[in-house]
């Protein structure tokens, strides 16, 4: 069965960078579940596994602009420590729900210095191109109430209690 609008997937994958380093894979045994066609991947993936079947497996690269995006230095702004109480001590690489200009957004803590503290609000894949390798391990049909809540249930997907 050929993977097409609304089929429950699931992927092995592991995500290079273009230096061949890995940034992101599934868990041994736990194959990423999701409701294809819905935007729960990026694009360019869903696009590229349209089609395929269970044991296929492809190699998708996308560049920056059909991954998440080109990196925007516009997203970086410098802070005071002080508009940041309440969240801990605060480290590199943290990330946290910042509001901004534009709502609520994740941000991620680059550079402590002193008093100030620089907040990049790019997706931490920003400006990266991307190397997927992916093994597709189970295709089946979508149940109703899977359909009508627009993601997965079950093993890998939404457990309702
Ligand atoms: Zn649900």
């Amino acid at each position: 069965m050929g993977i097409t609008q609304d089929q429950v997937v699931s992927i092995h994958y592991t995500l290079r960078d273009e230096a061949g380093e890995v940034l992101d894979r599934s868990a041994a045994g736990e194959p990423l579940v999701y409701l294809h066609g819905r935007g729960a991947l990026i694009a360019g993936l869903e696009r590229e596994l349209t089609g395929k079947s269970t044991g296929d497996r492809l190699r998708v690269k996308l560049a920056p602009a059909d991954g998440y995006g080109d990196y925007d230095r516009q997203l970086v702004q410098r802070v005071p420590r002080r508009t940041l109480r309440g969240v801990g001590e605060l480290q590199v690489g943290m990330r946290l729900h910042a509001q901004t200009a534009q709502g609520t957004r994740v941000v991620t803590v680059t550079q402590l210095s002193g008093d100030m503290v620089t907040l990049d609000a790019n997706h931490p894949l920003a400006g990266k191109s991307l190397d997927f390798e992916v093994e597709v391990a189970d295709v089946r049909a979508a149940t109703e109430e899977e359909l009508s809540h627009g993601h997965v249930h079950g093993p890998g997907g939404h457990h309702h209690h």
